[in-house]
């Protein structure tokens, strides 16, 4: 199937309150471009460089998300532009991010990544440690960044059991985090789900799925 195709095949799949995010990461121009001629305008990249090179080539109109682990001394490099930053797992890139942001007179929305997978290789915060965070001086301090929500991985595995039990504690977090008088109205979005369990993760309250590979295929690294 064509890229167009795939896309329109699972867009038209999704609930109208769960929001697409394209992931373009090691593809191509010409297909983003394809994505972007069926309609799509929000991609996710990985790489800060990568995606400012694609920035640079694309139609401005296309909202980039940054979904990989973020280092510091890149976030200068897509503040201008980034629409999303979903992979905030610590208080001294926020505070980078704050930095970079005020450059560009912008404020730039984030996601807090929480480690729900029984995984050391991937990021985020506790629940705690994130709650810290948001009730610290130093958050309170950081007037061009927003927090938007909540991001998650689940374990990469075939138990579809751990995998719910690993989203269900995201809604859970999101559910305590959005109650406390630190997050504003905007914080609404759940990122949660790529193309293995995107629709497992929409049952369990996503509003926001990163889907690379059932869009453009498989990536060759
Ligand atoms: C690559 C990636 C995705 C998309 O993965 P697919 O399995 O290709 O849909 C989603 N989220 C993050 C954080 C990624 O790095």
């Amino acid at each position: 199937m064509s890229i167009q195709n795939q896309l329109n095949t699972i867009k038209s799949a999704l609930p109208q309150q769960v929001t697409l995010v394209a992931v373009s990461k090691t593809k191509p121009v010409s297909d983003i471009l394809e994505a972007y001629n069926a309609g799509q305008r929000i991609f996710g990249e990985n790489k800060i460089q990568e995606m400012a090179e694609k920035h640079e080539q694309l139609p401005k109109d296309i909202e980039w998300h940054m979904i990989g682990h973020v280092q510091r001394n890149k976030v200068k490099y897509m503040a201008s532009f980034v629409n999303l930053i979903h992979g905030v797992d610590n208080e001294k890139l926020l505070v980078e991010i704050n930095k970079q942001a005020l450059k560009h007179k912008r404020i730039i929305n984030c996601l807090l990544q929480i480690k729900i997978a029984d995984e050391d290789s991937k990021f985020g915060m506790s629940e705690h440690e994130a709650t810290t965070l948001l009730q610290s001086e130093v958050f309170a301090s950081l007037k061009n960044i927003n927090i938007v929500g909540l991001m998650g991985m689940a374990t990469f595995t075939d138990n579809e059991s751990q995998i719910k039990a690993e989203f269900t504690q995201l809604k859970t977090i999101f559910n305590t985090i959005s109650a406390l008088k630190e997050t504003t109205e905007d914080f609404k979005i759940i990122s949660m789900g790529m193309s293995g369990d995107y629709e497992l993760a929409i049952a369990c309250g996503s509003t926001m799925v990163r889907i690379g590979s059932s869009i453009f295929g498989a990536r060759n690294y």
